[in-house]
C-alpha cells in the first residue's frame, strides 16, 4: 500500500444499485440516504407513503425510486426484486430492514400476532435474500446488510417481547450462514444489530414514563440512538471498504450489550 491508495474511495457506491426494504421511514430511509450520498441509485420499498420519501430522496440529489410492496406476502420478494432488475438492470446491494416489533407477555400473544410478526421479520427476509441472489450472481459480486437487533443478543426488558428478539436472533444466525454459503461467490453478507433508535417503532417506549428511564439507565451512553447512526454502518457494511468482512453482526447500541 502506498499514500496515494483511495481508501475513502472505498466507501463509494457509484454505478451500483441497492434495494432498501422498509426504506420509507426511520432507519430504512436515512439508509437510502447514506447509500445514495455514497452514488448508489436506491430503490426503497415498503407498503404505502413511499413516493414522499422517494422525493425526498431525489430531492436530496440521489437517484431515488419507490416500489409498493408488503412484503409478509410470499410472492412480494420475487416481484419487488423484479421490478429492480427491470428497471435498473442489476442489483447490488439489499438491504433487509423492513420489521415490526409487538409487544406483550407470551400466554396472551395471538397465533395471528405471531404470523404476522415471523412472516415480516424472519421468511421476508429469507425470500429478498432467495430473490436477490441470483440478481447478484449476475452482476458478479454483491452486499446483503440485515437489520438485527441487540434483541437478538439481549433480553431487553421491562417490556416483554419473546417473538420479536426470537425474530432477530433467527435473522442474526441467517446472516451468518448465508454469509458461509455465499463467500466464495463474493456476496457478503452481514447484519446490523442496533439498540434503541428513534423512530416510530421506538417513540411509545420513549414516551413510556415506565419503559424509557430503564432503557436509558441500561444504556451505557445514556442516550437512544438516531437512525444516521445506523445508516453509517450499513452503508460500511455495503461498500468495498468491508470487502473482507462477511458474516459479522455489527452491534450499534450505545454499549448496551457490553453488560
Ligand atoms: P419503522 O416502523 O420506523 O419503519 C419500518 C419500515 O418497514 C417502514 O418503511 C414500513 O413501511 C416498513 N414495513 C412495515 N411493515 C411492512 C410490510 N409488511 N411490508 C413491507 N414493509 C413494511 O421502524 P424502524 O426504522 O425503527 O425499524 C427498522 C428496522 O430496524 C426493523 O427491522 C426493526 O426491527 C429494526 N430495529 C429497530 C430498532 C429501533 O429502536 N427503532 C432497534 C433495533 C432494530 P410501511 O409501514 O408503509 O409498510
Amino acid at each position: 500500500m502506498n499514500d496515494s491508495t483511495d481508501l475513502l474511495g472505498r466507501f463509494r457506491l457509484d454505478g451500483k444499485v441497492a434495494l432498501v426494504t422498509g426504506g420509507t421511514r426511520g432507519i430504512g430511509l436515512a439508509i437510502a440516504h447514506a447509500l445514495g450520498q455514497a452514488g448508489a441509485r436506491v430503490f426503497i420499498s415498503g407498503r404505502k407513503d413511499g413516493e414522499e420519501a422517494a422525493e425526498m430522496l431525489r430531492a436530496a440529489g440521489h437517484e431515488a425510486s419507490f416500489l409498493a410492496a408488503d412484503l409478509s406476502e410470499p410472492a412480494a420478494p420475487d416481484r419487488m426484486v423484479a421490478d429492480v432488475v427491470d428497471a435498473a438492470g442489476r442489483l447490488d446491494i439489499l438491504v433487509n430492514n423492513a420489521g415490526i416489533a409487538i409487544h406483550g407477555d407470551t400466554v396472551d400473544f395471538s397465533d395471528e400476532d405471531l404470523d404476522r410478526l415471523m412472516s415480516l421479520n424472519v421468511d421476508a427476509v429469507f425470500r429478498c435474500c432467495r430473490a436477490a441472489i441470483p440478481a447478484m450472481r449476475s452482476a458478479g459480486s454483491g452486499a446483503i446488510v440485515n437489520v438485527g437487533s441487540m434483541s437478538g443478543i439481549a433480553s431487553n426488558i421491562p417490556q416483554n417481547q419473546v417473538a420479536y428478539n426470537s425474530s432477530k436472533a433467527a435473522v442474526h444466525m441467517m446472516t451468518k450462514s448465508l454469509a458461509s454459503e455465499l463467500a466464495l461467490e463474493d456476496i457478503r453478507v452481514n447484519a446490523l444489530a442496533p439498540g434503541y433508535i428513534q423512530t416510530d417503532m421506538s417513540q411509545g417506549g420513549i414516551d413510556n414514563p415506565e419503559w424509557f428511564p430503564i432503557w436509558r439507565d441500561m444504556t451505557p451512553m445514556q442516550r437512544v440512538g438516531q437512525p444516521e447512526e445506523v445508516a453509517t454502518a450499513a452503508l460500511f457494511l455495503a461498500s468495498p471498504a468491508a470487502s473482507y468482512i462477511t458474516g459479522a453482526v455489527l452491534v450499534i447500541d450505545g454499549g448496551y450489550t457490553t453488560r
